[in-house]
């Protein structure tokens, strides 16, 4: 019987998958790991299922002495909080959940382009604060999503789920920001630079992958090439966006509005973004349906129950 660590809380179905062959721990805290737990964990579990925010990085391997552990199955398909090249020169193995939670971000993304588009949150603000005085015909006039054009930062699993939706579901122009090429069953035009599809579109949707690669990738020149209507959403990871540079933007009206999933220093979420009626802020809640829970956490625990079986892992990163 093996030891396995899961560092959060998770749905029912996870630990019982895991439980039936090996002794599992469940950390009962809902913060990320300290660095003493993180080295520690390193020391005692075969296998670890972290999460956003364990920051395994190389700094946690150099000082955890003998590692026991040969495997973190990320609960997330992020990553960028593993150091992945410690991790292997370390002897642990890493895996992520992709695919799982594609429709769930994407739909979250859709959610928080159309509330800052119509201006959900500010409309709900009104009405809850006891506001609303009655329709009128100049009433709240937001956007409209059908028909404008949609850029995506990043065509992958998710930046594909959410073009997939804007062209099938509301009429869109989709124009792309990717390395590679992508061969896709709609149409959809690869632009060469972020600008250029800065300037393009309507909505600017970031979905490429966090780390120090795409680090504040989402700039000040970025916001100067887009239209002063333009919508930036970002659902990838916080600082792939240049959050000074976005505050600095929608205060000088250089785009109109954000939805925003992710921040640069999650939990903390600028003051001035708070104040401003025109953004949309959402707690990190992409992969938050009960259902794409569950079903991250069963892949990872299938990873686990693979690399302890000595089997290849499903999921390897
Ligand atoms: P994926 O399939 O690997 O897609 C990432 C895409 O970004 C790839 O097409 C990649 O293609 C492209 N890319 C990477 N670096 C780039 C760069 N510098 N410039 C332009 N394109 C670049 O990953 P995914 O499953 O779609 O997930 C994407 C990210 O979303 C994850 O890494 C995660 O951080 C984030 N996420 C957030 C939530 C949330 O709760 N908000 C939920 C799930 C995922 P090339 O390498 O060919 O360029």
């Amino acid at each position: 019987m093996k030891k396995i660590l899961i560092t959060r809380p998770m749905p029912d179905a996870v630990v019982v998958a895991l439980a039936k062959a090996h002794k599992v721990a469940v950390r009962d805290d809902l913060q990320p790991m300290s660095r003493d737990e993180l080295i520690a964990a390193l020391a005692r579990f075969d296998a670890i299922l972290p999460t956003i925010g364990d920051a395994f990085l190389a700094e946690i391997f150099a000082a955890a002495g003998e590692i026991r552990a040969g495997l973190l199955a990320n609960f997330g398909v992020g990553y960028n909080h593993i150091d992945v090249t410690s991790a292997r020169a370390h002897g642990v193995e890493v895996t992520n959940t992709p695919g799982v939670l594609t429709d769930a971000t994407a739909d979250l993304a859709l959610t928080l382009l159309l509330a800052t588009a119509r201006r959900a949150g500010e409309g709900e603000r009104m009405l809850r604060a006891g506001l609303w005085q009655g329709w009128h015909p100049t009433q709240l006039l937001g956007q409209h999503v059908t028909g404008k054009r949609l850029g995506i930062v990043g065509m992958g699993r998710i930046g594909e789920g959410i073009a997939r939706r804007c062209h099938f579901g509301f009429g869109m122009e989709v124009a792309y920001l990717n390395r590679s090429e992508k061969v896709l069953d709609f149409p959809a035009r690869r632009v060469d630079t972020l600008t250029a599809l800065a300037a393009d579109v309507d909505f600017l949707v970031v979905a490429v992958p966090g780390g120090a690669e795409t680090r504040h990738l989402i700039g000040a020149e970025v916001f100067s090439a887009m239209k002063s209507s333009g919508i930036l959403v970002n659902i990838a990871r916080g600082d792939v966006v240049d959050e000074a540079a976005l505050i600095a933007a929608l205060e000088a009206g250089e785009i109109a509005g954000a939805g925003l999933d992710v921040y640069e220093n999650e939990p903390q979420v600028p003051e001035a973004l708070r104040g401003m009626e025109n953004v949309t802020l959402l707690p990190h809640l992409g992969s938050a349906t009960l259902e794409t829970r569950t079903a991250m956490g069963l892949l990872a625990a299938d990873n686990i129950l693979a690399f302890l079986a000595g089997e290849p892992p499903i999921s390897p990163v």
